[in-house]
C-alpha cells in the first residue's frame, strides 16, 4: 500500500497485503482481501459493527491467527510464515496487547503480572524488576505492586495490563476495546494514557466501538464492514496538544501530522514525562 494511504512516510511497522481469513469454507470470510500499512508512530482506530472482523484483524497482526491467503508483516517479520516457536517469540518481543477484560493472571501479584513477559523474553530478574518498577511508577500504580488483581478497580487493572503490554518495548501496541468495561471517566484516563504513549512514538492500533474514543485519541480511523475496509481517513483530534484541525487523507497533511506526532514526544498528555515508555 502507498505512503499516501498509510498517512505517513515513516517506515511501515505493520503491512498487510490482500489478507483473507476464512474460518470455514462456506460463507463470508471474517477478513476479506484487506491491505493495510501502518507506519511507525501512527495511532489507528479500527471501527465497525460487531462481527465485522475487527478482532480477527487484530489477531492476524498479533500472530494469534494465520491468514488463509495474503501476507502479514510486522516490524519487518513475515508473521504468516513463522513457525509456532517463531510466533511465540515474535509475540513476546514485538507485540503488546490489552483487552476489554484485562486478562491479568489472578494468582499473580501486580508486579509478577508485569514481570512475567519480561522474564519469558529472557530479561534477567533484576532488569525485569527495574523495567516493571519504572512502568508501574509512571502509570501511578507502584503502590499496588504487591496486590492481587481481584482487589483492584477496573482502571487500575487496565493500567497493570498496559504495563505488562509495554514491558518488552513492543513495536506495536494492540488494544481490543480497552475501555469497554470501564466507566466514562476511567475510560477517558486510559484513552489519555494511550494517547500519551503514542505521542512518545509508540505505534498503536485500537479496536473500538466507541467513536468518541476513536476520534479523541487516534488520528487515523479505519472503518471495517463484512471483513473489508470501507474507509481509511485522517481526522482532527478533539482536544489535547496534538489537535491541529487538519482533516484530510492526503499525503501532505499526513506528513505534517507525522512530524507533529513526533514533536509531541517526550511530553505526555497531562504533562507526564513519557521517557519511560521508550
Ligand atoms: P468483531 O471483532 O468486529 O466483532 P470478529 O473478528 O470477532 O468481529 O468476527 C468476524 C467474523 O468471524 C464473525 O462472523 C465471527 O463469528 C467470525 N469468527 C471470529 N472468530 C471466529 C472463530 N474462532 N471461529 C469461527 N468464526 C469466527
Amino acid at each position: 500500500m502507498s505512503d499516501e494511504m498509510s498517512g505517513s512516510s515513516a517506515p511501515a511497522v505493520i503491512e498487510l497485503a490482500e489478507v483473507t481469513k476464512r474460518y470455514s469454507s462456506a460463507g463470508q470470510p471474517a477478513v476479506d482481501r484487506v491491505s493495510l500499512r501502518v507506519a511507525a508512530g501512527e495511532a489507528v482506530a479500527v471501527m465497525g459493527p460487531s462481527g465485522s472482523g475487527k478482532s480477527t484483524l487484530l489477531n492476524l497482526i498479533a500472530g494469534l491467527d494465520r491468514p488463509s491467503t495474503g501476507t502479514v508483516a510486522v516490524a519487518g517479520q513475515r508473521v504468516d510464515r513463522l513457525s509456532e516457536t517463531g510466533v511465540a517469540r515474535f509475540r513476546r518481543r514485538q507485540v503488546g496487547m490489552i483487552f476489554q477484560f484485562f486478562n491479568l493472571l489472578d494468582d499473580l501479584t501486580v508486579a509478577d503480572n508485569v514481570l512475567l513477559p519480561a522474564q519469558l523474553a529472557g530479561l534477567s530478574r533484576r532488569r525485569a524488576r527495574e523495567r516493571a518498577g519504572e512502568l508501574l511508577s509512571t502509570l501511578r500504580i507502584d503502590k499496588l505492586k504487591d496486590a492481587y488483581p481481584a482487589r483492584l478497580s477496573g482502571g487500575q487493572r487496565q493500567r497493570v495490563a498496559i504495563a505488562r503490554a509495554l514491558v518488552n518495548r513492543p513495536s506495536v501496541l494492540l488494544a481490543d476495546e480497552p475501555t469497554g468495561a470501564l466507566d466514562t471517566t476511567t475510560g477517558d484516563e486510559i484513552g489519555e494514557l494511550l494517547a500519551s504513549l503514542n505521542a512518545s512514538g509508540q505505534t498503536l492500533v485500537l479496536v473500538t466501538h466507541n467513536p468518541d474514543l476513536a476520534t479523541a485519541y487516534a488520528r487515523r480511523i479505519i472503518q471495517i464492514s463484512d471483513g473489508r475496509i470501507t474507509s481509511d481517513t485522517l481526522a482532527p483530534i478533539a482536544g489535547g496538544a496534538r489537535a491541529d484541525g487538519v482533516r484530510a487523507a492526503g499525503a501532505h497533511a499526513a506528513g505534517g501530522r507525522a512530524a507533529g506526532a513526533h514533536a509531541a514526544g517526550g511530553q505526555g498528555v497531562g504533562g507526564a514525562s513519557t521517557a519511560v515508555w521508550q
